[in-house]
């Protein structure tokens, strides 16, 4: 895999400096620093969401468009987060050099493990 070419850290997105890489997002064939609200604002427009569904991070570069149901048994304040979509913004196992200079240790890998088998929705607990 040849190197990502280094250049000015500008998001892709909307064509602004990106200051805080450590909540920059990979994103495109180059996989360049896109900011996380500009992510944000880009997949609003391009899901539906449905009523009640939003749009949040999964972490590892993955983004669901989850519904928080509640539990059915009376008395338990706890709930299920139904995930009816998962999108990967960031290619599994991307690098981008930007993010080598941060030396981050990617601790949220381990989310995508399995999850990424998983095709409509999934549950995991949720409190
Ligand atoms: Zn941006």
């Amino acid at each position: 895999m040849p190197a990502p070419a280094t250049g000015p850290r500008t998001c892709p997105l909307c064509a602004e400096p990106v200051d805080d890489l450590y909540t920059a997002i990979a994103y495109g064939d180059r996989g360049a620093p896109a900011h996380f609200d500009c992510i944000v604002a880009l997949l609003g427009e391009r899901e539906e969401l449905e009523e009640g569904a939003r749009l949040c991070y999964l972490g590892g570069g993955s983004f669901g468009i989850v519904q928080m149901r509640a539990s059915a048994r009376s008395g338990d304040r706890g709930g299920t987060l139904l995930i009816h979509k998962r999108i990967e913004v960031e290619e599994r196992d991307s690098a981008p050099a930007w993010r080598e200079e941060l030396r981050l240790p990617m601790p949220e890998r381990r989310v995508n493990v399995a999850a990424s088998e998983v095709a409509a929705s999934e549950e995991v607990p949720c409190r």
